[in-house]
């Protein structure tokens, strides 16, 4: 708690004395702390990929030495650049949905087996930009369940993301998912920097990022977790975190397939 202490004295007309006010200025601490994360984010987040954008762009405008395999491989890195300002801006959307209670999810009957298509073809990319093995464990029956598809295809993404960017290379990253007794499970597990024990209360909330260099050299925004804890929570599941700092992180997922939203 942050408490702020004024004194005020009474002036000599007045009965000697003094007034003490109390006042808990926790949660404006608190409001300060993330709008100056908010800021700090939002100003890398936008300006980082836009100057990169800029000036691949005005290369390909104003260089006319550059190969055609160089005009593709900075078509490739605006392309990227474009996907994570993208990214930001929708992650930023449904932050403010989320503040303002409109977040919504749609259940709608979902194939399996093309849910998890759509995810691995997602996250293969990301697999072989870096020097680390991915496995993954499904369900041999995938039966047709009923869920906010893109909703929880974007938290599969975001934890196997993660899983992979805070790994370092020779490490593996494990997804195994479970269908039955009308629940689906998914446990992400990883090899990686690990979370240390006083910041795992914290990780689902906005804007956290931890502190740990390993961490602040890779991208992030500090939004993709605490929407998958509002996403899984809004189809009335759970999220769980379980880390050994050094070690590896394993987070756990547990959707009922029907019922609450
Ligand atoms: P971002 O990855 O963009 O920073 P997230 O909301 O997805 O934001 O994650 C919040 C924070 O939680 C990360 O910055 C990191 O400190 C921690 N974290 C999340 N996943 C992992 C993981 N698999 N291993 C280690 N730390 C993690």
């Amino acid at each position: 708690r942050i408490i702020r202490v004024s004194r005020q004295g009474l002036d000599s007309s007045q009965q000697p004395g003094q007034v003490w006010c109390l006042r808990d200025i926790t949660q404006q601490k608190l409001s300060e702390k993330m709008r100056d994360q908010f800021i700090d984010t939002a100003t890398h987040e936008l300006r980082t990929p836009l100057s990169n954008i800029k000036a691949y762009a005005e290369t390909l405008v104003t260089c006319d030495e550059i190969d055609v395999e160089q005009q593709k491989e900075f078509c490739n890195i605006i392309n990227s650049e474009v996907t994570r300002l993208a990214r930001f801006v929708d992650d930023l959307l449904s932050i403010s949905s989320m503040e303002m209670g409109s977040l919504t999810i749609e259940r709608q009957k979902v194939d399996t087996e093309r849910l998890f298509e759509e995810v691995l073809e997602k996250i293969e990319p990301l697999v072989q930009k870096k020097n680390i093995t991915f496995s993954s464990e499904l369900p041999e029956k995938m039966p047709e369940i009923k869920i906010d598809k893109d909703k929880i295809v974007a938290v599969l993404v975001n934890l196997l993301g993660n899983a992979v960017k805070y790994t370092p290379e020779g490490g593996h990253v494990t997804l195994r998912v479970k269908i039955e007794h009308s629940m689906l499970d998914f446990a992400i597990e990883d090899t990686g920097v690990g979370i240390a024990e006083e910041e795992l209360p914290k990780v689902f909330d906005k804007f956290f990022r931890s502190a740990d260099p390993r961490i602040q050299e890779e991208t992030g925004t500090g939004l993709g977790l605490s929407l998958a804890h509002e996403v899984v929570q809004m189809h009335g599941g759970e999220i769980t975190v379980e880390s050994v700092l050094n070690q590896g992180t394993t987070f756990l997922v547990s959707i009922p397939l029907e019922g609450a939203s």
